[in-house]
């Protein structure tokens, strides 16, 4: 844990007692903060309460004495709304921050000298920070890996001297981190997704770019520059005399890292420096993939590892639960769980990935159905459909695609199963990318995911 001692003897409110709010909650009376914490859920202020952490209503409370409201991840400053108690905290004059702002002044306070990566953008945050904790482990380095996605950032372990903390950021972390200074920033890409919960794009861009333009004196800024956003934060960056390192999936660059033929290739004034071979990594397949390991080896490279180290490092990267994830081989059948995929967009990626593809999609519809999708019907040799989708996306498929109502992923696997191994394809994949939430039939596509695989893995080899 990091005892958070930046607000020591002060009081501090603190909302939300979810699984990271708890953690921050500790990290600030192991700091020795006077803290008062509160949750809308009952059994989260109890569970506080028999740990020790002292709790009241925050509406009840003298706003005059306290140093700062910490919110806990998710727990909007701004949009769709404030939280209530932000109002409250901006009426007496109080600070709103959030669990990476008080890590940002720790590691300040504490060891200026550590390494800190963050990294955000729209897609690839996750996929991202756990290849670059891969490569700087294998690289031999002291690792700590959280934030959005994994353990929460004070439940790590301190900074020091040595040690790289590999932190993913949501828009909501960096929006309560108004000092965030990492010293490698990465920020992926930027495309209108869920503006409900950011406000307009303006916004959610603005809010993104901070964490590649706070990066520390002597930092870099890793930024992809494939959509529009991002190049004009780039160049903008750029002007203000930040170190930053462009990278593409879309065009070479003569200076930067860029992806063509399944490989990474980086260049400078022009010449190509080092490629990195990715074909063959079946955890880096896509072209997306080619985005987050060009960001990932550029941030290894800043963060000093050797271009070799980290080319071979790639090769062992397991991969993210959920997301392309190579589950099982029977023969020639590879069976993959992309259950993370809940839209259209994201079930491209997989079927742009694979030829010869048995697709289970399905489940809790969303706007816009699969028609987009399309262009990769060729590739779909059969479809087996699932859950409330089913007809809707039988519709779209009509005649071009063969499908077949299964219902369940229960059914779908076995029929998929049966009928990639009797197919004579060269690579026949059963893909489940669902182009759907999971809702209908699970509880979330962490679940659905796990289901899926424990299918796969009950199938018996083959007879021969
Ligand atoms: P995030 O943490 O940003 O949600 P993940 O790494 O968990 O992203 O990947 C989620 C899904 O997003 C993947 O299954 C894939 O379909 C897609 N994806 C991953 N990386 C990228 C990228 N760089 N660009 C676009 N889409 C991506």
């Amino acid at each position: 844990m990091i005892a958070v001692t930046s607000l020591r003897g002060r009081s501090v409110a603190l909302f939300g007692l979810g699984g990271s709010g708890l953690a921050t909650a500790r990290a600030l009376v192991a700091g020795g903060a006077i803290v008062t914490a509160w949750d809308d859920s009952p059994t989260s202020v109890a569970k506080a309460q028999a740990e020790g952490i002292p709790t009241a209503d925050l509406r009840g409370i003298d706003w005059a004495g306290v140093a700062a409201l910490v919110l806990a991840p998710g727990v909007p400053l701004t949009h769709p709304v404030p939280h209530w108690t932000v109002g409250l905290a901006r009426n007496a004059g109080v600070e709103v921050i959030g669990d990476i702002e008080l890590f940002c002044r720790e590691r300040r306070l504490a060891a200026r000298r550590s390494h800190f990566a963050a990294i955000t953008g729209t897609n690839g945050k996750s996929t991202t920070t756990a290849l670059l904790a891969h490569l700087m482990q294998v690289g031999g380095r002291d690792v700590q890996i959280g934030g959005n996605f994994g353990p929460a950032i004070l439940s790590l372990e301190p900074p020091k001297p040595g040690r790289v903390h590999v932190i993913e950021c949501s828009s909501y972390q960096i929006d309560l981190a108004p000092s965030l200074d990492p010293s490698v920033g990465i920020l992926l890409n930027l495309s209108p997704d869920h503006l409900d919960r950011h406000g307009t794009m303006q916004h959610y861009a603005a809010v993104k770019e901070r964490l590649v333009a706070g990066v520390e004196a002597g930092g870099t800024a890793v930024v992809g520059v494939d959509d529009d956003w991002c190049q004009a934060i780039a160049d903008r960056l750029e002007r203000a005399g930040v170190n930053v390192v462009r990278i593409s999936v879309r065009r070479p660059l003569a200076d930067g890292i860029y992806y063509e033929n399944g490989r990474l290739i980086v260049a400078e004034g022009g010449a190509t420096r080092f490629t990195v071979p990715l074909s063959g990594i079946g955890s880096l397949r896509g072209t997306h993939n080619g985005q987050n390991a060009a960001a990932a080896f550029a941030s290894a490279r800043a963060l000093g590892l050797a271009p070799e180290i980290i080319a071979a490092a790639m090769k062992s990267f397991p991969g993210l639960a959920h997301r392309m994830e190579e589950v099982r081989r029977i023969g020639p059948v590879l069976f993959v769980n992309d259950s993370k995929a809940t839209n259209a967009d994201a079930a491209e990626r997989a079927l742009a990935s694979f030829e010869d593809i048995y697709w289970i999609a399905g489940g809790k519809p969303k706007a816009g159905g699969i028609a987009p999708l399309a262009p990769y019907f060729p590739r779909i040799r059969k479809a087996y459909l699932v859950g409330e989708a089913a007809e809707a996306f039988a519709a779209t498929l009509g005649g071009a695609v063969t499908h077949e109502m299964s219902g369940t992923i229960d059914n779908a696997v076995a029929a998929a199963a049966r009928d990639a191994a009797a197919s004579g394809d060269a690579h026949p994949v059963v893909l489940l990318s669902p182009a759907c939430a999971s809702f209908d039939q699970f509880p979330n596509f962490e679940v659905r995911g796990d289901h899926f695989r424990a299918l796969v893995q009950a199938l018996p080899e083959p007879a021969n």
